[in-house]
């Protein structure tokens, strides 16, 4: 049985053991995945303890992506874009990284909530690793603007220096809150780490166009903080990152297994569960 797992510090609260049975049993693929607690200073012996017992490949969350991307010996170009590794992958020659994150995002924006990227106004909240992570796979999806902003204005500056090379026609600008005032935008993505501690990020008002689209990257049951502002502002478009987390372990699937799972119905079913909750 091809063995993989989800590692982390906590792990218990994971939904990746559900959404992976439910891919393997949609697409007939046998398999096992679990979840692996490592200890905070034991990441890597964790990894070779799974990787000797036959492991596959792991899934990597929380707060170990930054020493995945150190031990993977070969990793992806968005793998390095982010700066961090959320899927290894054991192959003979090495361990192989990849960040499927930015691109479960896309995936979401695009395929599940219908949006269309390219020649849009994009504006991304935060300047952590989750922001990072989007970037690149932003970026590619050619918007005409994407802004990049952030509590801490110099941070924000700073990241999306890293990425210009990679910006190709989009306008890509930076800086911190106060500055958004009087811009809109079409799609506005929160992926500051504030929702976790039930905040929302200090913005101007009025940044969001007719119909735009407000996304936070967290998720859970009801509507962030952030999210019910923008529905206070008068948006209808909203969405929360649940898709974002499907996407993503389905395109880790995709790497291991290389077959694409229908993602619809899993998302469905842990949207369910969490509006039961
Ligand atoms: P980080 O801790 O790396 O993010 C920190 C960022 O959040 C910084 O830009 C920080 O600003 C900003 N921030 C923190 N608190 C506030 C606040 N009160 N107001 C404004 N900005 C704030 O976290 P991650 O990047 O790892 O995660 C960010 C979010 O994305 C989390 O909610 C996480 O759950 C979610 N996420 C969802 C995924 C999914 O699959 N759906 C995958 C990965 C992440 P400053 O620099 O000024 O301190």
């Amino acid at each position: 049985m091809d063995r993989y797992a989800v590692i982390g510090n906590p792990i218990a609260h994971s939904k990746s053991p559900r959404i992976h049975a439910a891919f393997a049993r949609q697409t007939g693929q046998t398999l096992e995945y679990s979840t692996l607690l490592a200890p905070l200073e034991g990441f890597v012996t964790a990894v070779e303890n799974f990787r000797s017992a036959g492991g596959r490949g792991l899934n990597v969350t929380v707060p170990f992506k930054l020493e995945a991307f150190a031990l993977a010996s070969q990793r992806s170009p968005r793998a390095e874009a982010a700066g961090a590794v959320n899927t290894l992958t054991f192959r003979a020659d090495g361990i192989h990284g990849d960040n499927t994150d930015g691109a479960g995002l896309v995936r979401d924006l695009t395929a599940n909530l219908g949006c269309t990227l390219a020649g849009r106004r994009v504006l991304l909240l935060g300047a952590g690793g989750a922001a990072r992570g989007a970037l690149l796979p932003l970026l590619q999806a050619a918007p005409s603007s994407l802004t990049l902003a952030n509590r801490s204005a110099d941070k924000a500056v700073a990241l999306a220096e890293s990425f210009r090379p990679s910006a190709n026609g989009t306008m890509l600008s930076a800086g911190g809150f106060p500055d958004l005032a009087g811009q809109q935008f079409d799609i506005v993505i929160n992926a500051t780490a504030a929702s976790l501690s039930s905040e929302a990020p200090a913005l101007p008002t009025g940044l969001y166009a007719p119909g735009a689209l407000a996304y936070d990257m967290m998720y859970g049951k009801g509507d962030t903080a952030y999210l019910a502002r923008a529905r206070a502002e008068g948006v209808t478009h909203l969405a929360d990152g649940l898709g974002m987390l499907v996407e993503q372990a389905a395109e880790s699937f995709l790497l291991w297994r290389g077959v694409r799972p229908n993602t619809g119905p899993v998302l469905a079913d842990l949207r369910r569960e969490l509006s039961a909750a």
